[in-house]
């Protein structure tokens, strides 16, 4: 989720956090070379082209990739859908029908997300996160469910403050390809101020991240059959806009995702 003020602050961002990167390497270097092998990128980066991410959108860190801004994949789940990737577009071996590139929540967790709210988030956001779980429940005709939970270890997807000097107001997980509920979401508390309605509007548009949806603005992804192609007001549009309710199109595109 980004606040429009620009891509000069970004770029600025990115080009600091890449030199940082690349000094922490070096002086890591030596105990973990033998370790941890170094993850192969091109194949890693090739696999998210692939799925319709653009390469310019893609930024390495450590553990994790960082896409279009604020959408999460750790290194580890990353290369676990390489590794299946590879196996199914094998020559000779006979392609699935299912095109989409996604994976959603399973039946398993899908009835009751349950989140956690780490207690340094500040009570306006409580609200906005109460309001989002809230939105997601009323969505009717399926089978998604949502909650808050007091205790960390029975949740799904824990909710934690983070601060960076950049223009993403918040940021998640997508759901792990074993169907479990994206693991975090990420406030950045760069953006306490915002008024209440887009901070709604923000963390439903984050908790749409961690049940499998990516951007309608963006060509990652895949387009959901039956979807409107151009749906300016979705939810899932990558900048934040007041809260005015999902469109007929978040409706529908969660009916088919989760059916009831
Ligand atoms: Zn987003």
């Amino acid at each position: 989720m980004k606040h429009p003020s620009g891509h000069y602050t970004c770029s600025v961002i990115c080009i600091a956090s890449l030199m940082l990167l690349f000094t922490s390497c070096s002086k890591n270097d030596k105990e973990s070379k033998d370790l941890t092998p170094a993850p192969n990128v091109q194949e890693m980066t090739n696999y998210l082209v692939n799925q319709g991410f653009s390469e310019q959108q893609i930024v390495f860190g450590k553990d994790r990739v960082v896409i279009e801004s604020d959408i999460i994949i750790t290194l580890a789940e990353l290369e676990q859908r390489v590794a299946t990737w590879k196996k199914e577009h094998q020559p000779g071996v006979p392609q699935t029908e299912q095109r989409r590139g996604t994976y959603i929540v399973s039946n398993v967790y899908n009835t009751n997300i349950k989140f956690y709210i780490d207690p340094a988030v500040p009570a306006d956001w409580k609200t906005a996160i109460q309001g989002a779980v809230d939105n997601w429940n009323a969505v009717n005709g399926t089978r998604l469910g949502m909650s808050i939970v007091a205790n960390q270890a029975s949740s799904n997807t824990r909710i934690f403050m983070g601060f960076e000097n950049a223009n993403w107001i918040a940021r998640a997980y997508l759901p792990g390809s074993a169907g479990t509920p994206g693991v975090s979401v990420e406030i950045n508390s760069n953006f306490n101020g915002l008024a209440a309605n887009k901070k709604l509007f923000a963390i439903t548009h984050e908790f749409g991240h961690t049940i499998g949806f990516h951007h309608t603005n963006q060509l990652s992804g895949t387009l959901i059959p039956g979807t409107p192609n151009v749906d300016p007001n979705s939810v899932m549009n990558s900048t934040v806009l007041p809260w005015n309710g999902f469109t007929a199109g978040d409706v529908l595109a969660t009916q088919i995702l989760y059916p009831q």
